[in-house]
């Protein structure tokens, strides 16, 4: 997949839930995948959207040794927050690219969807999420653990 041009040489910070794990990239990016194959609905409860860059072009500046990585497969691992238990990196043991979710972003200027991957691995009940309308909600979480209305 394409780097995006427009986040060429750009910076960007991102966290975990709870702050524990702080990171800084730099770009080109590729966009944004969501993703709905087994492996991340059994982790990230749903589906799990992340960007991908060299694996270089990541620093974890805040709490490494915060990350518990975890072999989601033969092939790859994830890595979690130890304290809030936040998904927030894919690596492919056999690649130098790293994944990182859209959850842990602060700041997204250039960045863009490209589309979705193995929606049929979701079950039928659920894998045309962009058919679905947009609801009101009396409650929403707040990145402080709160919850307003
Ligand atoms: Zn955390
Ligand atoms: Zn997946």
């Amino acid at each position: 997949m394409d780097f995006i041009e427009e986040t060429r040489g750009r910076h960007y910070t991102g966290s975990c839930h709870c702050g524990a794990v702080k990171i800084a990239m730099v770009g080109p990016l590729r966009p944004f995948v969501v993703c709905h194959c087994t492996d991340c609905l059994r982790t990230a409860g749903y589906t799990w959207a992340a960007a991908q860059l060299p694996h270089e072009q990541l620093e974890i500046t805040q709490g490494n040794e915060n990350v518990d990585w975890y072999a989601s497969s033969n092939f790859a691992k994830r890595g979690f927050c130890k304290t809030c238990h936040a998904q927030m990196f894919f690596k492919d043991n056999d690649s130098d690219f790293a994944s990182v979710s859209v959850g842990m972003f602060d700041n997204f200027e250039g960045m863009k969807t490209a589309g979705h991957i193995f929606r049929n691995s979701m079950p039928d009940c659920c894998h045309k999420i962009d058919d679905l309308s947009d609801m009101d909600v009396e409650f929403y979480a707040t990145s402080d653990g709160g919850a307003q209305t």
